[in-house]
């Protein structure tokens, strides 16, 4: 992919942000890996009106924190450098206040083996990070730990952080999380779920292998 490719697929994953219903406003930011470079949506622009050339660029590597652009960078850069410097595997991160998880974060849940889904984000449970105000190392630092081992990750009081090898998948799973927040939300609300066990959930993840999530998510 081009750079200006990679551009104009995040303007286009910010507003597709919205019409899914998983964001609202100029909340929520994307970053995706590109060479040897960050691009990221600018801060507090309203999706509507951002055009590819207002993505900024970070470099991975060097001054933490250096960036080029006609706009500055999300606000919430720290966390979307840091996670995307950590993890290799990692090609684009979404970061939105869905309403459901919101929910669950505001009441500093995490999401348990509700639904058989759960193996998507990479383990038996996704975490609610502590608190921090919103684009500071600290959100960052919690962010990161509650990320270990998984690919997606609430932040309480503020909203939710998934990945993906791709910017394509990283969405579908932004997708999927607040999903499976609303089914667990609703259950809370009906008696309570009740959980798969570990094996279950190993035996899902398995399964996904050859499952073709690749083929279902990415452009053709
Ligand atoms: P930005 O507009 O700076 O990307 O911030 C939105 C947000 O969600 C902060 O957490
Ligand atoms: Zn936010």
């Amino acid at each position: 992919m081009t750079e200006n490719a990679v551009r104009t697929a995040i303007v286009a994953a910010c507003r597709q942000m919205n019409a899914l219903g998983i964001n609202q406003g100029t909340s929520g930011n994307i970053s995706v890996r590109h060479g040897e470079t960050m691009l990221i949506s600018p801060s507090a622009v309203p999706y509507e009106t951002m055009r590819p050339e207002d993505i900024a660029v970070m470099p991975l590597g060097g001054e933490y924190g250096a960036w080029s652009g006609p706009l500055a960078p999300s606000s919430e850069w720290r966390f979307h450098l840091d996670i995307l410097r950590a993890r290799p595997e990692i090609g684009a991160v979404v970061h939105s206040h869905p309403t459901f998880c919101t929910t669950l974060a505001i009441t500093r849940r995490e999401i348990p083996a509700c639904h058989y889904m759960i193996a998507a984000f990479g383990g038996t449970n996704v975490r609610c990070a502590p608190y921090a105000t919103f684009g500071t190392k600290a959100l960052s630092e919690h962010a990161m730990i509650a990320l270990e081992g998984r690919l997606a990750c609430l932040l309480a009081n503020h909203g939710m952080i998934a990945l993906g090898e791709s910017l394509a998948k990283a969405m579908w799973r932004a997708v999927e999380l607040e999903t499976i927040a609303r089914q667990y939300y609703h259950s809370l609300l009906i008696g309570g779920p009740v959980l798969l066990s570990e094996a279950d959930i190993a035996e899902t993840a398995a399964k996904f292998e050859t499952y073709g999530l690749r083929e279902q998510t990415e452009p053709a």
